[in-house]
């Protein structure tokens, strides 16, 4: 390709809501533009990048036996609503219309159209596994979409789904799908970690997220630092809080008046106690489909709530903010509330480390009243679940050992569904016994537009991005100086001949602009590779430069095209 024929619109200042390096320079490089919130066009250079992110990740698809297929971005609304999620998934959901007033969405993910897909035809046990993906758009009406191709509302996923006769081959799957997604992430040369996740709004259990591990990721992954242990906020586990702080002495469980102690730090101050002896209510307000309910949550006063955690106990949808009248109305007297004495009627949950906890203080549902020495025994099991967030220095649920967290970029997420789908949608297949059964499946998704922000964020520097090769448009860029040296142009037009005959990715930059505008171009831009075709020619050397790290050398001219391919073909 040559830079004059070449459409890349760089432009000097990123848009003023770009605050990701990666946005701001995919932008600025001439990659994608924005056209709308969470709307983005690829122009050339980002499309060549999104196009090689999906080589890969086609090549390690095809290589795991899994076959392509493409589903029609525009779903029915039928099968939405024969799964349930019709109503369940919430505003992310873009619903509509067609002239004959017939619903339909556009697809967020496709387990619905993939249940279809294979129903009827898939009949026997004999024709079972069955893995099929697509790389495809998808359309998610995100509440924030931000942070250019990380969060958009358009953006292009691949996602695979598999068929299996039992539980035990879409587990054998699903270790399948955990090699390959590796292998991908590791071919694009980025620094991921799996970890235990939540499934969210997809279902089913035992799901795995891919991490790449950045500073500015949105999702926090607690990490073990002496065992292999990892796993997204939302799902992660520990061994139980202990303390060696003593126990407040009581005789038994006993009425204090705390006046006016609304905060867990008033009430540990006032009886002179570590937060661990004291329960602290958090109050939200659970939306369901049809409802809404104000619902308790009872943790450590010295825990955080975990809210994924909080929503998959009560099965709402979304939890908000509780107003105080709301949780005057249900009951809840705010600032004292504790598990011990509530109305039958009360909906609410207790951390499940709390089980069996004595000596503890909470609050008496009484304004201005605690109780102190409460055991929290007696309770339905039903109201005991995971709640509390993990935090730095927990012990390792695993090994003991410390957690860490850090923060992480969801990559892919891959889910062992089990019948969730090919149950209420009816899919089935006769077993070996002639015997009708619903399928098990997995489901597996990459963010394909995701992984060309995640690469940049992996990878730059102040100048501009700096390409991995396995995604980089171009590995070389050559760069005549002075467009009006004839020797210069005709050495690199000969040199840009003799790269492309060996299959290099080469970029000629044969434009009539400033050297310092070409060079800008192609700090900016981020290319691994350049060679400089200047002055030096007269005396038969080039210069060779390394953008990462922007390491230059100057090579004879006769050898250059060796060292190319020394650094280029052999590396291969
Ligand atoms: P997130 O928690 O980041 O919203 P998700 O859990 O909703 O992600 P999945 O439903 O598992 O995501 O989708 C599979 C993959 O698609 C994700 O791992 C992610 O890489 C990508 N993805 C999800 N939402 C977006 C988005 N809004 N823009 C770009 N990529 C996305
Ligand atoms: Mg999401």
């Amino acid at each position: 390709m040559k830079f004059s024929k070449l459409f890349a619109p760089s432009l000097k200042e990123a848009p003023r809501d770009a605050v990701l390096p990666s946005h701001a320079l995919l932008i600025r490089a001439g990659f994608i533009e924005q056209l709308g919130s969470g709307l983005y066009n690829f122009l050339p250079l980002g499309k060549i990048v999104l196009e090689r992110i999906c080589a890969v990740i086609r090549q390690e698809m095809d290589a795991a036996g899994a076959q392509e297929v493409s589903f029609s971005v525009v779903t029915s609304a039928d099968a939405w609503k024969k799964s349930g999620r019709y109503a369940k998934y919430g505003k992310e959901l873009l619903r509509f219309k067609d002239r004959k007033d017939n619903d339909f969405v556009l697809s967020p993910t496709n387990e619905e159209a993939a249940v279809l897909m294979v129903a009827d035809k898939i009949t026997s046990y004999k024709q079972l596994p069955l893995n099929i993906y697509q790389i495809n758009t998808k359309f998610r009406d995100e509440a924030r979409p931000r942070f250019g191709l990380l969060r958009g509302r358009e953006f292009t996923m691949k996602d695979a789904y598999s068929f299996h006769a039992d539980a035990a081959d879409m587990k054998r799957e699903f270790e399948v799908m955990r090699q390959a997604y590796s292998r991908i992430f590791t071919r694009l040369g980025l620094n991921f970690r799996t970890v235990d996740a939540d499934s969210g709004a997809i279902g089913g259990s035992g799901s795995k997220e891919f991490m790449v591990l950045a500073d500015n990721g949105e999702d926090d992954i607690v990490v073990c630092k002496r065992c292999e242990y990892a796993a997204n906020i939302e799902a992660a586990r520990r061994a139980p809080k202990t303390t060696n702080a003593a126990a407040p002495e009581t005789d038994g469980m006993m009425k204090f008046k705390t006046p006016a102690m609304k905060t867990i730090d008033a009430v540990a101050e006032f009886f002179k106690v570590d937060k661990f002896y004291t329960i602290k209510a958090v109050i939200k307000k659970a939306l369901y489909e049809d409802r809404s309910e104000i619902v308790a949550f009872f943790i450590r006063g010295c825990d955080e709530l975990q809210e994924t955690k909080a929503q998959n106990a009560c099965g709402a949808l979304e939890l908000v903010d509780a107003s105080e009248e709301e949780i005057a109305r249900a009951g809840f007297t705010a600032g004292f509330c504790g598990p011990f004495g509530l109305g039958e009627g009360a909906k609410f949950y207790i951390d499940a480390e709390l089980k069996g906890a004595r000596e503890m203080i909470a609050g008496a549902n009484e304004p201005d009243y605690h109780y102190v020495g409460a055991s929290v025994i007696n309770f339905n099991e039903s109201r005991f679940a995971d709640l509390a967030a993990v935090g730095v220095g927990d012990a390792c649920p695993c090994c003991g050992g410390e957690l860490s967290i850090t923060k992480g970029i969801e990559v892919g997420h891959i889910f062992q569904l089990g019948t969730r789908y090919s149950e209420p949608m009816g899919a089935r297949f006769l077993d070996a016994n002639g015997k009708a059964r619903a399928f098990y499946m997995g489901c597996y998704g990459i963010g394909a537009s995701r992984l060309i922000a995640v690469a940049i964020e992996s990878s730059h520097d102040e100048r501009g991005c700096v390409w991995p090769r396995e995604l980089a448009p171009f590995e070389l860029e050559i760069i005549i100086s002075n467009h009006k040296d004839a020797a210069a142009v005709e050495f690199a037009e000969k040199l840009y001949e003799q790269c492309r005959e060996r299959g290099i990715r080469v970029l000629l930059d044969d434009r009539a602009e400033r050297f310092g505008v070409k060079m800008n171009d192609f700090e900016l831009m981020g290319f691994p590779y350049a060679v400089l075709v200047g002055k030096a020619l007269a005396e038969r050397s080039v210069e060779f430069i390394t953008r990462a790290g922007l390491k230059r050398q100057s090579v004879s001219a006769d050898e250059i095209l060796s060292f190319i391919e020394r650094k280029l073909i052999e590396k291969n």
